[in-house]
């Protein structure tokens, strides 16, 4: 089969990756990709949002399956846009994508069909949310509605930062009509867990767990980044939290999609948090996680296209998934002053000389010949082995091995695991 894959970054190459050992694929494209992605797939010049150059590549090369990977063209309609001229596409629809899409939609289906989240109430105008927030007490969240590429969230410590934050969305408009509303959320405290799921509209095939750092750097300190680093599985993690996700959270979201008309099929990440007071939804995205993915992908067994077919035909309550027991870890080498500003097009060396790890290429791009920093984070470092501390060995002498300007990484990915706190 003839494959089109939507995207460029870390997650995408660990897609790509994971496709290309599928003996049903025969040619991979991936548009517009990255340096490393070229290695496996052939790079073509279109970008994400550009529908109709995308729907016309796919009719010419005859592409037999399109799969969106990120989140800005499922929420604009890029699979309705493919179904509409016949081209067979992998991900929800733009009416199931909203879950990720609007936070205010997530929140008001959470409290409807009675699915554990945190207490909120969501806003249109500044002053009806000022007047709201001066009722509560720090800590506390303010979200942007929309999409904010993972900077519309702030978690607000004091009543100062509050404040900032909501003026900034809904007066400044930092975030344009994405923060035409905004979601006020109580603050909780507890382990966070990602439980991405394959999802055919209400069959729920759970993946295996897995957690991201956030914070830029060691000690969960600094700012918020799109995911320094993951592992799985959770050791430390009892199953009994994993299934109580699955019966009080994902599988009923499945059903109220289904319920409400959007069936969701594709890839349905949870964003979970352990609180003492149970297993509760902080987010859903509408797709893979980035970097999740990335240590995810390298654990499953079964032929990734298999599942993708799988969902499209309704037939994924029959298709066989295995797991591997390795554990991954996944190490986001990024650049320096990332997430804020941060250098492009530094030669990056090394790369030939990593042993026993996958390096997924998150911002590469190939220079002459010379593959060379082209984003936040650049580069993705699976470790697999038979526990996360081998895991972890590996994806980190490989870090050491790969060198440019700059460069930096967290130290304590998967620490969690070797140092339980829940
Ligand atoms: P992403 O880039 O993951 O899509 P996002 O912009 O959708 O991010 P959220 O996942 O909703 O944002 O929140 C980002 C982070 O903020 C969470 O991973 C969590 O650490 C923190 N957070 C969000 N909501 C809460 C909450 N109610 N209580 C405590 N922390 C929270």
């Amino acid at each position: 089969m003839r494959i089109l894959v939507i995207g460029r970054g870390g997650r995408e190459h660990a897609i790509v990756w994971s496709l290309s050992k599928s003996p049903k694929v025969s040619k991979l494209y991936c548009a517009p990709g990255n340096g490393g992605i070229a290695e496996l797939a052939e790079c073509v010049p279109i970008t994400e949002l550009q529908f109709e150059e995308i729907s016309t590549f796919a009719k010419e090369q005859q592409i037999d399956l399109v799969m969106v990977a990120p989140d800005d063209p499922l929420a604009a309609g890029l699979v309705d846009h493919l179904e509409e001229k016949g081209i067979p596409a992998f991900g929800p629809r733009a009416n199931a994508a909203i879950i990720e899409g609007s936070k205010v939609f997530m929140k008001q289906l959470l409290k409807k069909y009675n699915i554990p989240t945190a207490a909120y109430e969501s806003f249109d105008t500044y002053e009806a949310a000022l007047a709201y927030l001066h009722t509560q007490k720090a800590p506390i969240v303010i979200k942007a509605d929309g999409l904010a590429a993972g900077k519309g969230v702030t978690v607000a410590q004091t009543m100062e930062e509050a404040e900032a934050a909501l003026k900034d969305i809904m007066v400044g408009q930092v975030f344009g009509a994405s923060g035409a509303k905004v979601v006020i959320e109580e603050f909780l405290t507890g382990q966070e867990m990602s439980l991405l799921a394959f999802v055919d509209g209400s069959t729920v095939r759970p993946m295996v767990p897995s957690q991201d750092h956030k914070p830029v750097f060691d000690g969960d300190k600094g700012p918020n980044t799109g995911g320094m680093g993951t592992y799985s599985p959770l050791p430390h993690i009892p199953q009994s939290l994993v299934q109580e996700a699955i019966d009080n959270i994902v599988q009923p979201t499945a059903d109220a999609m289904v319920k409400e008309g959007r069936p969701f099929k594709g890839v349905l990440y949870a964003g979970l948090i352990l609180t003492p007071d149970g297993v509760k939804t902080i987010e859903f995205n509408a797709r893979f996680g980035d970097p999740e993915t990335q240590v995810i992908l390298p654990r499953l067994k079964t032929d990734l296209l298999d599942i993708f077919l799988a969902i499209n035909n309704g037939t994924l309550a029959d298709q066989p998934i295995e797991w591997s027991d390795e554990a991954a870890v996944c190490v986001i080498v990024a650049s320096e002053g990332y997430p804020g500003n941060y250098p492009k097009g530094l030669p990056i060396s090394g790369l030939n000389q990593v042993q026993d790890a996958i390096v997924f290429h998150a911002g590469t791009a190939l220079k002459d010949g010379q593959v060379v920093t082209n984003g936040g984070r650049v580069l993705g470092i699976t470790g697999l082995g038979k526990d996360i501390v081998e895991a972890r060995e590996k994806a980190y002498a490989n870090a050491d091995r790969i060198h440019f300007d700059g460069k930096h990484y967290r130290t304590d990915i998967a620490m969690k695991a070797l140092k339980p706190q829940v």
